[in-house]
């Protein structure tokens, strides 16, 4: 049974996910991109990750190929352009997601990152289009400590921040993972893997992958879902790939494990602005 993480409203969602950058842009056939989703969804990866920026929109419609006939199965989180972060854009932005996604709602809709857009303007259209049910909840992407204590000045109804955490960009654990924790919203973890093939090739992660019988990237998983509180969204296209991800739920580190770990890629010892891909 995949973990599940609780939102703030009291929604609880499969702690692995499955992103989608890179989807829909011709990179492996659209169908087998959707199968590959599909197959995910089965192993419990019911949390999908997209953006109307993905494959400009392509991302969004596979997702939407992927849940047809299943669509109460998945939890949809897709984001807003900041350009489009006015109070109308976002109403806009979101009927045109709606439209690719094949769905009348989506789950949790984030702001990609800060724009120009004052932020109570960006919310009051989130807002908004909670009341229509449009959308089930809101939250913000790539927002350091100091966004989110700004927007907690606007609304305390920020359901998560969506931010880069793997063992090689750590940043977060010095104070944001704790901001979050304290106020019970989940931290979503993206490049879980590292994006590229870089952090897997990690000598500590291999050694730590042999005393597990498991992989590099199942550990670099491990790691992240350590937290009660993170929620992971690898992003595979790869059927191989994406059942190792789903094995990766049922790692658990030992302290030894974490040591070994903190040794090759340390925890920050003072605050770093926060890190983006
Ligand atoms: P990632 O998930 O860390 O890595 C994806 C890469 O790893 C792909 O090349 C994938 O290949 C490969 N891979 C997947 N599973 C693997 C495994 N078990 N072993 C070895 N390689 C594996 O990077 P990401 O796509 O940047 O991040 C994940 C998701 O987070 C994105 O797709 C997106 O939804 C979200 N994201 C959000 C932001 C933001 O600004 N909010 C930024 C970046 C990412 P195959 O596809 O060939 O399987």
């Amino acid at each position: 049974m995949m973990r599940r993480v609780r939102l703030p409203d009291g929604t609880k969602v499969a702690a692995l996910g499955q992103g989608t950058w890179y989807m829909g842009e011709g990179r492996r056939p659209a169908a087998m991109e959707a199968d590959a989703l599909r197959l995910g969804i089965d192993l419990g990866m019911t949390l999908i990750d997209t953006a109307e920026m993905y494959g400009d929109g392509g991302a969004e419609k596979v997702v939407g190929a992927a849940v047809a006939g299943q669509r109460d199965k998945v939890f949809i989180v897709s984001k807003v352009y900041p350009h489009n972060a006015s109070r109308a854009g976002v109403a806009k932005a979101c009927a045109r997601s709606l439209q690719r996604l094949g769905t009348d709602r989506i789950d949790l809709y984030l702001l990609h990152w800060r724009g120009s857009v004052p932020l109570a303007e960006t919310v009051a259209g989130f807002e908004a289009l909670r009341e229509q049910g449009k959308i089930g909840a809101w939250g913000v992407s790539n927002f350091d400590t100091d966004d989110l204590e700004e927007l907690a000045g606007v609304s305390a109804a920020c359901a998560t921040d969506q931010v880069l955490y793997n063992p090689a960009a750590r940043g977060i654990e010095f104070d944001l993972l704790a901001w979050c924790g304290a106020r019970g919203v989940p931290v979503m973890a993206y490049s879980p893997l590292g994006h590229d093939t870089r952090l897997l090739r990690s000598p500590a992660l291999g050694r730590v992958a042999a005393r597990h019988g498991a992989t590099p990237d199942q550990i670099a998983l491990a790691w992240g879902l350590r937290h009660p509180h993170v929620i992971s969204i690898p992003k595979a296209g790869d059927p191989a790939h994406i059942r190792r991800n789903a094995a990766a739920a049922g790692i658990v580190l030992t302290a030894e494990d974490l040591a070994e770990i903190d040794a090759a890629h340390p925890p920050p010892r003072r605050k770093q602005s926060l890190d983006m891909l």
